[in-house]
Parts: structure tokens; sequence; C-alpha cells
């Protein structure tokens, strides 16, 4: 039966994010727990918009790495709101924080994971767009899922608006900001794979890779560093298959980075985890 926002008692804040707050939460009668993102009736339009993009790909989707929408609630009052299943782990960002840098054993765990879900995702035509540690929910399980489709593009046919500025800037791939230098055979899909190899690289390093430890971001010197620099590369130390996965993620020219399902047979996934 369908969980109505009566049912449910909050708990704690879990994150504040766009215009939305997301609380943990209890089912009164099952005891269950969920993750609750509530947006309130007065946010501006782009923040509504959001929200309800958000709850229609959550919808449509159905995929052991993207987190899981248990109903949707929206109040005389305006408030809309999506209830999830909880990840008890928070975000690779927090995880990061709590837990130091990963293992490259566990990143190929993080990796898989990751790719199952964006292979969902890219073949119901559906693309990201801010793929980052901080929108990756894990729980204790070390079950990785995909979460945060705000700003996702569901695409119909044409290529329209996937070059507008979307998503976080740093994590954005060459072509995002220079379409006619790195987009060469425009493919939207192919920005989730640069986010993803950019994730991957600063769990491991401990620090977004465009950046030395530490700095914070400003919008112009990283847009600089992504479109005219080389792309970033691992420490010495990482193993050859980590270097070679990052750099199939990490080529500026898009057409020339793997698909999802591609990446999904790299050796560095295959590999056994004790090496
Ligand atoms: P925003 O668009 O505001 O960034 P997110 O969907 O990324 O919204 O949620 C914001 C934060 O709330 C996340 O970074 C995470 O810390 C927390 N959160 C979101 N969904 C869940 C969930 N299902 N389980 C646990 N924590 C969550
Ligand atoms: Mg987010």
């Amino acid at each position: 039966s369908a969980i109505s926002s009566s049912d449910l008692e909050k708990l704690q804040v879990l994150g504040h994010g766009n215009g939305g707050t997301v609380y943990k939460v209890r089912h009164k009668r099952t005891s269950a727990i969920y993750a609750l993102k509530v947006v309130h009736g007065d946010s501006d339009s782009t923040t509504r918009r959001q929200v309800l993009r958000e709850m229609e790909i959550l919808r449509r989707t159905d995929s052991a790495n993207i987190v899981q929408c248990h109903g949707c609630l929206e109040k005389p009052s305006g408030d809309i709101a999506i209830v999830m299943e909880y990840m008890d782990l928070g975000t690779l960002d927090s995880l990061l924080k709590s837990s130091g840098t990963f293992s490259e054993a566990k990143l190929a765990l993080v990796a898989r994971q990751v790719l199952n879900g964006l292979s969902y995702l890219h073949a119901h035509k559906i693309i990201h767009r801010d793929i980052k540690p901080s929108n990756l929910l894990v729980n204790k399980n070390m079950e990785v899922k995909i979460a945060d489709f705000g700003v996702s593009k569901i695409m119909c046919r044409t290529l329209d608006a996937c070059t507008s500025y979307v998503g976080t800037c740093a994590y954005m791939s060459p072509e995002r900001f220079d379409p006619d230098t790195y987009g060469g055979n425009y493919n939207g899909y192919a920005s989730d794979i640069w986010s993803l190899g950019l994730t991957l690289m600063e769990l491991y390093m401990g620090h977004f890779p465009f950046l030395p430890a530490g700095q914070r971001p400003d919008w112009a010197t990283l847009m600089c560093a992504i479109c005219f620099g080389e792309p970033p590369s691992l420490p010495d130390g990482a193993s050859n298959e980590f270097r070679s996965f990052v750099e199939c993620c990490l080529q500026k020219e898009s057409s020339k980075r793997w698909t999802a399902e591609k990446l999904l047979s790299h050796p560095f996934l295959s590999r056994d985890p004790e090496t």
C-alpha cells in the first residue's frame, strides 16, 4: 500500500541540497527506515522542476545500482517529497572523509557498480550529468547506488540542451565546456564516464585530481585545466590496470571515451581482489 506523509516520523536530517532537505524517516507502523527528500511548496520553479524530473526518473528505473524509490508524496501545501531507500553509510564523499582513501580493490567494486547503474541509465536514454562522490550512496553491504537525478536528462532523439551548464562544474567533461573541440561526435552519455573517471581518482588520491590537495576550486582555473591541460593521471604506485581504466574514462575527445558497457569488461574490474 502507498506510503502517506502521516505514516512517517522524521528522525534526523541527512543532507541539505539545492533547495531540498533529505531526512531519515521511520514508518510508524512497519518501523521501516527510509530517506525522504522534501522540496517545499514555496521553492523556486527550478527546484520544483528538478525534483519532478528526479521523481520521473526514479519511477522509471529499476536497477540494483540506482537508489530505489518507494513512492512520491505531494501535499496540498505544495510540498513535494520522494520516499527512497535509506543508504546507511551515506555518500562516497562522506566515506572518504571518515575512512580515508580507497584501495584499488575497493575502487574496482565501486566502479563496477556505478558502471552497472550507468549502463542501465544510458540504455534507457538517461544521462545523469552530476556523477560525483556526493551523489553516490553506499550501504553497509558495500552496495553503491547512483542518486540525485535533479539535473539529469532524458534524451528524446535530439541532442538539444545537453550542452547546457548543469551539474557541478568541477566534474564536467571538456566537451561540456567546449563541444566544438572535444565533442567530435557529440555523445552526452560520455560525459558521465568522464565524471566517473574523476570520481575514482578523487577517492584514490583523497582530493580533486585537477587541483593540488587543499586548494579550493575556482571556476576559471578549473575550466582552463579541463579544456587546455592534459587529463589528470594517477600518482606513482597505481597499478597498470587502474591507470588504463582511468585513461579510458578520461579521454578528452568524447568519442574516444569507452562506454559504460565496454568498461564493464575492462581488466581492472576482473582482477583478483587479493592482488
Ligand atoms: P541534492 O540535489 O540536494 O544534492 P541529493 O539527492 O544529492 O540532493 O541528497 C543530498 C544529500 O542527502 C546527499 O549528499 C546525502 O548525504 C543525503 N542523502 C540523499 N539521499 C539519501 C539516501 N537515500 N540515503 C541516505 N542519505 C541520502
Ligand atoms: Mg547531490
